[in-house]
């Protein structure tokens, strides 16, 4: 038999370099069972939406929404944020809008999100405590609701809620959203929360198409 065997899926620690590879092979085959023009039909991409997510491994864009290669375009981040300052959002973003001129940009966090529980643990954990510093940000905007919250998880929830809150209006701060609606493109920014646990995802309802809520001084003309 062969001595190269694909990774078991139901065992991540059994995971190994080879096994990747190999099943790599067996994800080739069975693309080309299903359909023999399965990557010619890939040989360019036009996705509608733009995703940007937690890094997380277990909230992959693709599986949750039941959606192929080339349907979304991602960006993945420690807590799903957007940070006005961050060129690799920033050109993710400008790519998405400008070049795919993708309909939706849709911010994705996640129940238990161990970036958000780190914020709030008041530990160090090094140069991500940087990162992490911006959902801090956050909860000093609603720290009365949230301190009155005494179940940890619960309160770490309604903070993974109000940093996608936060980061949705991050994008519309953008200038690159905000040219997009300037020109009549249509372009749509929502906020979402997926639950590990039942594999639901729960629309935060915070979906923008234009700048007419937004604090003035973030408004450009
Ligand atoms: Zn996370």
């Amino acid at each position: 038999m062969c001595a190269t065997k694909a990774n078991p899926a139901n065992d991540p620690h059994q995971i190994t370099y080879e096994g990747l590879l190999e099943g790599n092979k067996q994800f080739i085959e069975r693309s080309l069972k299903e359909d023999p023009e399965y990557f010619d039909k890939l040989s360019s991409q036009n996705p509608p939406v733009l995703w940007i997510g937690c890094a997380d491994s277990r909230v992959p864009a693709n599986q949750i929404t039941n959606t192929k290669p080339g349907e979304i375009f991602v960006h993945r981040n420690i807590a799903n944020m957007v940070i006005h300052s961050d060129m690799n959002m920033l050109s993710v973003l400008d790519y998405a809008v400008n070049v795919l001129k993708v309909k939706h940009v849709i911010v994705t966090g996640h129940y238990g999100c161990g970036g958000v529980l780190a914020a709030i643990s008041n530990q160090q954990f090094g140069l991500i405590d940087n990162w992490l510093r911006h959902i801090k940000d956050v909860y000093r905007l609603h720290d009365k609701e949230l301190d009155a919250i005494k179940d940890m998880d619960k309160r770490v929830d309604r903070l993974v809620e109000f940093n996608v809150i936060e980061n949705v209006y991050n994008l519309c701060k953008t200038s690159i959203v905000q040219n997009a609606w300037q020109i009549g493109q249509p372009l749509g920014v929502h906020g979402w929360v997926y639950s590990i646990s039942t594999g639901m995802i729960t629309d935060m309802k915070v979906s923008a198409y234009d700048n007419a809520n937004m604090d003035n001084v973030f408004r450009f003309k």
